[in-house]
């Protein structure tokens, strides 16, 4: 490898092990975010599902007092029913009494399905809960991963500054600016390899004749297509 070539392969190392460093950087932090975020959804409908058994349950509260109220009413009509003096009246009556037997029955079913749903809705709980506390503790594993690395980063990304300006003193003075644009442009990747057929493995194009001809020959050409410096691998 000529010492152009040399030089910006060495560079490139260095920034590319910046430009991982920085997306990481970027993605764990996002990453640990999105954990919160479904830990946060999953305890919301774990929530959800014990609102649900509270409000079933409630509801069969209410109307077992419905029914000790019609069973209390019932009791006093047929109390009442025994001081009457005429068969019409002593009738009605009866209707009377029939008609809140027939709502203490009605109450009587809504109370076993109200039942019904307590139990599916308290059922439906622990697996939730479960599946919520799964996801936080995950969360909290993401945000200290996301913490640790992004700590460990900063740390490295300061010995790199250190091997970038002692590197790129070793780049010839005319490539670097240009090795800097092209860096920046692509995401960190300012150079490419060669192959022996003249394809550029940044970009997968063919390289002109002349451009590989002297890509492989050593000297510092970049990519008719991407624009990357031409280095042989
Ligand atoms: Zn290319």
């Amino acid at each position: 490898m000529s010492v152009a070539h040399e030089s910006l392969a060495a560079l490139q190392t260095v920034d590319t092990e910046i430009a991982s460093l920085k997306r990481t950087a970027k993605q764990l932090p996002e990453e640990a975010q999105a954990a919160k975020r479904s830990a946060e959804a999953a305890e919301r409908e774990a929530e959800q599902a014990r609102t649900l058994a509270r409000d079933a349950q409630r509801f069969v509260d209410q109307r077992n007092l419905d029914l000790q109220t019609t069973e209390t009413a019932i009791k006093r009509l047929e109390a009442q029913s025994l001081q009457l003096k005429t068969p019409t009246d002593f009738e009605t009556m009866q209707r009377q009494i029939v008609q809140k037997r027939e709502e203490a029955s009605a109450l009587e079913t809504k109370i076993l399905e109200g039942m019904d749903m307590v139990d599916r809705a308290r059922a439906a709980i622990p697996d939730k809960e479960a599946h919520a506390r799964t996801l936080a503790t995950k969360a909290a594993a993401a945000a200290e991963r996301a913490k640790t690395e992004v700590e460990k980063g900063v740390e490295r990304l300061r010995v790199l500054a250190r091997e970038w300006a002692e590197r790129s003193a070793q780049v010839p003075a005319d490539l670097l600016p240009r090795y800097v644009l092209l860096r920046d442009r692509h995401g960190g990747q300012a150079v490419a390899t060669i192959a022996p057929d003249g394809m550029c493995q940044g970009c997968f194009m063919l390289v002109t004749r002349a451009r590989a001809t002297q890509a492989l020959a050593g000297e510092a050409v970049a990519c008719n297509n991407c624009e990357r410096y031409l280095i042989v691998a």
